[in-house]
C-alpha cells in the first residue's frame, strides 16, 4: 500500500449539486499524474493475486479508474451504463436513490460464467451503484471477487449494505466520517 496522501487531493465543494449536499470533488486525483498513478496501482497491487478476468466500471467516473485498473491487472474492462447507451442486448438492474429509482446495464455477451469480476467505482456513498453493478455480474452468471473505491463515505455505512448481500472484500483508498 502507497503512503499517497490521497485525502488532501479530494476536494469538498459545499451546497453542490444541491443546498445542504457536500459533493467530493476526485478530479484532482486524476489531472495530476503522480496522484493517478499511485490510484491505479494502489487499486491494482492490492488485487494483483486475487484472480481477476474483469473489471466492472458504472458511469461515468467508475470508467476512470477502472479501465486503467484492468490494463494493470492485465484483464478486460465492461462498462455499466445508463440505459440507451449500450447499443446490443443487455443485462438490466434497476437500484433505489433517495429520491426515486436509477439503472444501469451492461451487454450480455461482456461477462461469462469464467468470469471474476472486480466491481470498481470513484466513489461509495450509500453502496446502492456498486450492489446494482454486482447483480448486474451475477445476472450474467459470473462470479463477484470484490469492490474497489478511491473514496468511502463511511458515515453513509455502505459497507454494511453491501455486506448484508455480499461477503466479498470492500477494498477503498481514503474512509470519510
Ligand atoms: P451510491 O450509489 O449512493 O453509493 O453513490 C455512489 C455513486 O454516486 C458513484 O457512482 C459516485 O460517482 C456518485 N457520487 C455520489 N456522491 C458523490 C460525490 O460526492 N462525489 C463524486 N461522486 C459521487
Amino acid at each position: 500500500m502507497t503512503d499517497f496522501d490521497f485525502e488532501s487531493r479530494i476536494v469538498d465543494i459545499p451546497d453542490y449539486p444541491e443546498p445542504g449536499v457536500v459533493f467530493k470533488d476526485i478530479t484532482p486525483l486524476f489531472d495530476d499524474p503522480e496522484a493517478l498513478r499511485a490510484v491505479v496501482d494502489s487499486v491494482a497491487d492490492h488485487f494483483a493475486n486475487a484472480g481477476i478476468t474483469k473489471v466492472v466500471g458504472a458511469e461515468a467516473r467508475g470508467f476512470l479508474v477502472g479501465a486503467p485498473v484492468a490494463y494493470r491487472l492485465g484483464c478486460g474492462f465492461v462498462p455499466a451504463r445508463k440505459p440507451g447507451k449500450l447499443p446490443r442486448e443487455v443485462f438490466s438492474q434497476s437500484y433505489s436513490l433517495e429520491y426515486g429509482t436509477d439503472e444501469i446495464q451492461i451487454h450480455k455477451d461482456a461477462l461469462t460464467s469464467e468470469d471474476r469480476v472486480l466491481i470498481v467505482d470513484d466513489l461509495v456513498a450509500t453502496g446502492g451503484t456498486a450492489i446494482a453493478s454486482a447483480q448486474l455480474v451475477e445476472q450474467s452468471g459470473a462470479a463477484v471477487a470484490g469492490f474497489a473505491f478511491i473514496l468511502e463515505l463511511s458515515f453513509l455505512k455502505p459497507r454494511h449494505l453491501i455486506a448484508e448481500k455480499y461477503p466479498q472484500e470492500v477494498f477503498s483508498l481514503v474512509k470519510v466520517g
